[in-house]
Formats: structure tokens, sequence, C-alpha cells
């Protein structure tokens, strides 16, 4: 059986058939043009879905479901895009309406890291855990919780939004208006900012690592563990509030790898609560471009509350 994937997001949405085994049969994305109506955009997407369906032979009425996935803040109760700071024309967009004028089939939805959170559960790296958390860590930071068998979505699809735990509230104002968030500390574009500001001119957060771990630059090195640190200390909150067999980590910053799971994990082994908190496991995602889409799909395909 066949279920659609569609992953919303600020620059891009990601597009995918996606079968029971969780293959990813077909896919395909386009640019989110903030210049569009959302309901344009959903247009657009939809042809996109039909097109794909073409391709493979299949009619709408082939499909299981329709999974979605976006960014937060979000109500998944009312079925829309709430205030995500990164898609301004999209607030208060009734998404799920707007897709059922064009398919009949079920229509699932869900915040983007809870869902990528599902894909790992289904085909990644969380196969064998009933407890574990999901973290992206990329241009913000999100997780999605995974707790006794079954997705945490929390009241209205929210649940897991740790990029605005608090962290260091001396740092700085995040942009939900709260002081040192998570994101606004640790992000890929928190490490961004720092290191451009330290250079005085603009780099990204790759080139701050290249730069860090070349051993020249010790303000850089600085920056770079200080972010690591606080990817810590949120791992630690929610270990000790969770109890979490495993933790996994993807999203664009993850890709540094050793550098950031070592601190991280030394961070988690000194100072998690208790024995077996301290034993959480730490590993990188399985699914790294397709991890949106396929969770969309596994919110079709498989059971998750
Ligand atoms: P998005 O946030 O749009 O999902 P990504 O997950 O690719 O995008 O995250 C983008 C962030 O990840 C940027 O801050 C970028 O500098 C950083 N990044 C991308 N690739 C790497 C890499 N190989 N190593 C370290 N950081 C990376
Ligand atoms: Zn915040």
């Amino acid at each position: 059986s066949y279920a659609i994937g569609i992953d919303i997001g600020g620059t891009k949405t990601a597009i995918g058939l996606v079968n029971s085994e969780g293959q990813v049969l077909a896919k395909t994305s386009l640019p989110t043009d903030q210049t569009l109506l959302p309901s344009e955009m959903v247009d657009r997407i939809a042809e996109a879905v039909n097109g794909l369906l073409n391709d493979k032979g299949l009619q709408p009425s082939d499909l299981l479901g329709i999974g979605i996935g976006a960014p937060g803040p979000l109500n998944t109760k009312l079925g829309i895009i709430a205030e995500p700071p990164n898609m301004r024309g999209w607030w208060g967009f009734p998404v799920v309406a707007a897709f059922k004028k064009h398919f009949s089939s079920e229509i699932v939805f869900e915040n983007d890291a809870t869902a990528a959170a599902l894909a790992e559960k289904w085909v990644g790296a969380a196969q064998a855990a009933e407890h574990f958390i999901y973290i992206t860590v990329s241009t913000g930071i999100g997780a999605g919780i995974y707790s006794h068998g079954k997705l945490i979505t929390g009241a209205t699809g929210n649940a897991g939004d740790i990029g605005h735990m608090a962290i260091d509230p001396a740092a700085g104002t995040c942009v939900c208006g709260q002081q040192g968030c998570l994101e606004f500390v640790a992000s890929g574009t928190a490490i961004a900012r720092s290191a451009s500001e330290l250079l005085g001119r603009s780099i990204t957060s790759k080139e701050a690592f290249d730069l860090a771990f070349s051993g020249q630059d010790g303000r850089m090195e600085e920056i770079v563990n200080r972010a690591f640190r606080y990817i810590g200390i949120g791992c630690v909150s929610l270990i000790n509030t969770f109890d979490p067999e495993l933790l996994v980590i993807g999203g664009g910053v993850s890709q540094v790898g050793a550098p950031m799971f070592d601190a991280v994990s030394d961070y988690i082994k000194r100072y998690a609560l208790n024995p077996s908190g301290r034993d959480t496991q730490l590993v990188p995602a399985a699914l790294q471009q397709d991890a949106g889409l396929i969770g969309a799909a596994a919110l079709i395909h498989i059971p998750y509350s």
C-alpha cells in the first residue's frame, strides 16, 4: 500500500510516494516560494503529488492517505500552521482543509520533528527503542518524543519544541521573545552568528567548525564547544525528564559528527541524574535528507498514538 509524505519547510517542500516498508518509490521537491499565497503553494504541491502518482501508474484512490509535516508552532487539532517564524505568509493557514480540496483520502498532520522521529522508529536508528527522543540540530532545533511505544504529540501537536527550552538566560533574546533558548545558543544559526561576530565577516556554521577543528583559532574552538555544551545541557534535561533508552541526533549541524557526539556524550555521562540516565545511548540519525517525507508518510502507515 502507498502513502504520500509531504514535508513543508521554510525553504523547500519535499514530497514522496512511500510504500508500507518505508521505501521511497518516487520523490520531488518544490522551493517554498514566499511570494506565493499558501493556497497557491498547496495547488502546486497537489500537482506534484499527482505527477508522482502518474509516473508510477497510480491514482489518488490507490492511496492509503497523505501525511503532512510542517514546522511549529502549528495546531494539529485545528489543522492549521500557527506561527512558524520562517513562514510568516503561512500564519494561521488551514493547511489540512486546503489539501482536502484536492484529495479525498485520509490526511494526517503533525509537527515536522515529531514526524521525523516516527521515521527513525520505522526505518531508522530507533527501530528497537520503545522510549527515545529524536533531536534535530539545523537552522533551528526541534525534537520528537517517543515514549512507551507512542509519540507524545501534546494537545495541539507542539510537544517536543525543545528549541525554546531556556538554557542560558544571560545569553540574549530569542526570536520567540524569551531569553537564552537552546535554539538561540546552539543551533547552526547561533554558531554562525557567534562565529561571524568573532571574525567580523559572515560565515556559516560549517565554516566555523572547519576553523575550530583546524586548531588555528582557539576562540572559534570555544564558540563551537560552548554550543556542544549547551546541546549537552538540553539532552540531560530531556533524559532527566523522559528517561529514554536512546537519543537520536540529526539535522545539518549533526553532520559535523564525532566532535559533537563525543562532547554531548561526555556531558551526559557526567551529568545525567541516575546511572541508567548516564548510560543513555546517543546515535546519529539514520535518515538525513528523506527523514521529513518518510516521517510524514509514516503518520499514515503506522499507528503512533
Ligand atoms: P534546514 O534547517 O533547512 O533543515 P539543515 O538541516 O541542512 O537545513 O541545517 C542547516 C545547518 O546545518 C546550517 O547551519 C549549516 O551550516 C549546517 N551544516 C550543513 N552541513 C553541515 C556539515 N556537513 N557539517 C556541519 N554543519 C553543517
Ligand atoms: Zn525561543
